[in-house]
């Protein structure tokens, strides 16, 4: 049935086309100043650069966001184009009183929805639309091994309703393996006791390959990552680490911390979900509500 044109090649031309084309990634890092933001996103996407303008390059250190900035890079991943943005935003609940110190980010996330819509209205002559939205929020939890803090819990809440969120336990390398445990099994009980949905979302759609990939990353979440800039010499290899006094953590090994299934998560298992999910559920959402409130 080779020469007969099926959907099987209708899906092979769009997807050929959506492979050529590449695909359009957003990621936005939440949390408190020093937890290693700016210290992950390096270490992610350093080693898949092929072109980038910025500091991944470079050997400067690292400096302190003060504002919410986007980083664009193109990185090439099995073959497949993609075009990647970073949102890193400085450090909030740094201040005594912190009330409202999230609504710059929310406001950011809606400001993107909010842009693509007008040009969704406006410009149908253009094919494609640049998309701004952010996929995937990272939220940084400070490995206290204790309880989230208040704030961990109205920011996650509060993000949850307009953006994927990932929470992760940001230096993971100061809890011992079972204060690591512990504490992820606490965060995901404060989570359910607080009526926090987080991605991935179950939908009626999905089949069980889907379910079941769901699964494996619940069990995961929040991922316990540790980041480096700098490398450090193993076995006469040289790897992502970083050296205290008593050894080295090496990023990328899969018993010293879980940033490989976080980058695995990002760069190939969920990017089209992520992306996928933030264009149906929270894209959607916020449209509609914009849509019905032109109408009144
Ligand atoms: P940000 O304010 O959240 O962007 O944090 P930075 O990325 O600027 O990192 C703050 C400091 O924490 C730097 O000195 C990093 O070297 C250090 N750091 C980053 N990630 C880790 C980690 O996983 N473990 C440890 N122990 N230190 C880290
Ligand atoms: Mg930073």
């Amino acid at each position: 049935a080779e020469s007969y044109v099926g959907f099987d090649s209708i899906t092979q031309q769009i997807e050929h086309k959506l492979l050529k084309r590449g695909f359009q990634f957003n990621v936005i890092v939440v949390g408190q100043t020093g937890l290693g933001k700016s210290t992950l996103v390096n270490t992610i996407f350093a080693s898949h650069l092929i072109d980038s303008k910025g500091r991944f390059t470079s050997d400067e250190p690292v400096r302190q966001t003060t504002e919410i900035q986007a980083v664009s890079h193109v990185i090439v991943e099995n073959g497949v184009k993609l075009r990647l943005n970073i949102v890193d935003t400085p450090g909030y609940g740094d201040q005594v009183n912190n009330e409202n110190c999230w609504d710059p980010i929310i406001k950011y996330i809606k400001d993107q929805h909010s842009a693509y819509l007008r040009k969704e209205l406006t410009a149908m002559r253009d094919r494609y639309i640049q998309d701004t939205r952010i996929h995937c929020c990272l939220y940084f939890i400070n490995p206290t091994g204790h309880a989230l803090r208040p704030i961990d819990v109205i920011v996650m809440k509060k993000l949850s309703e307009v953006v994927n969120v990932v929470p992760v336990i940001a230096k993971s390398d100061s809890l011992t393996i079972e204060e690591k445990d512990n504490f992820k099994i606490k965060i995901r009980e404060e989570l359910v006791y607080n009526s926090i949905r987080l991605y991935p979302f179950d939908t009626d759609e999905d089949d069980e390959e889907e379910v079941q990939l769901n699964e494996t990353i619940r069990d995961i979440i929040p991922f316990a990552i540790v980041g480096s800039e700098n490398n450090v010499i193993i076995d006469g290899k040289s790897v992502r680490g970083r050296r205290n006094r008593w050894g080295v953590v090496n990023v990328e090994d899969q018993n010293h911390c879980e940033f490989m299934h976080l980058r695995n998560f990002l760069t190939r298992t969920h990017l089209q979900d992520l992306i996928e999910t933030t264009a149906q559920i929270h894209y959607e959402a916020f449209r509609s509500k914009q849509l019905l409130a032109l109408k009144e």
